[in-house]
């Protein structure tokens, strides 16, 4: 299995407009956060979760080095912008007729499709839209994409319930406050495990460093990648040097291979 981090940052992307901080500012490529997203290639098969409004940036710097000829899924999160903002850009992989099939929870599907009615309401075909198909899943019940299993995991964003994934020993778990507690059993044996950590101070509906750190000591991965940052995070090289061994920042660009 292949992960390409598309993008790493939470929602206003680093640097944040306007922003003279020290993380804004650095010039070390690692500190320049994209809206979070991860290309998983699995099987031959590439799935994308979540497509934010940096989704066409995104995929410019990943044709540098690969090209994707097919989609096979695309995994929601939830709807925040930050997460849904670049759907309509998913047109670069509908030209040839082929559908990209969209997965997540019912109630997101229908804010998607209230959101971007000119794609998937039931009026009249406009020839140049993408071609995308929403698929509502159950929260509890794994599903497969081309013959990939994949297993919904319910996370707390606030009191929002949103939903990372399970593929394989992979999981990807963003925007959580809270990890309810039967979802643990869910996320035994991984390799590895991508969670948010937004910056060292609380936050209402994010989870901080230290408590991204408490869950990763609970599940136990052999390897832990931390995403959603913000600037007020610190510089990735400072932070990095006060985390143990095998938990990593992720940073925009980095693939890892298990
Ligand atoms: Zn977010
Ligand atoms: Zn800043």
């Amino acid at each position: 299995m292949k992960i390409r981090f598309l993008g790493t940052g939470t929602s206003t992307g680093t640097p944040e407009i306007g922003c003279n901080c020290p993380v804004c500012t650095s010039v070390n490529k690692k500190d320049k956060r994209f809206r979070s997203s991860v290309l998983i290639n699995v099987k031959c098969k590439y799935i994308l979760i979540d497509c934010g409004p940096d989704f066409y940036a995104q995929m410019l710097e990943t044709f540098k080095v690969e090209t994707i000829k097919q989609l096979d899924g695309v995994l929601i999160t939830h709807e925040h912008y930050d997460h849904v903002g670049g759907i309509d850009d998913l047109r670069c992989f509908t030209k040839k007729k082929q559908v990209v099939n969209i997965y997540t929870g019912n109630n997101v599907s229908l804010k998607l499709i209230k959101r971007l009615p000119y794609i998937f309401a039931d009026y009249d075909y406009y020839p140049g839209i993408p071609n995308l198909k929403i698929n509502s899943i159950q929260k509890d019940k794994p599903f497969y994409i081309s013959g990939v299993k994949i297993i919904p995991i319910n996370l707390l964003h606030g009191k929002k319930l949103i939903l990372g994934y399970r593929i394989d020993k992979f999981a990807y778990l963003t925007d959580l406050k809270t990890i309810p507690d039967t979802e643990f059993k869910k996320l035994t044996g991984l390799s590895v495990l991508v969670i948010n950590a937004l910056r060292e101070k609380y936050h209402d509906t994010h989870a901080n460093i230290k408590e991204a750190l408490k869950y990763i000591d609970i599940i136990k991965p052999e390897r832990a990648f931390i995403t959603h940052v913000c600037h007020d995070f610190g510089l990735h090289e400072n932070v990095q040097k006060t985390l143990p061994k095998n938990i990593l920042i992720a940073y925009d660009g980095l693939e890892i291979f298990f």
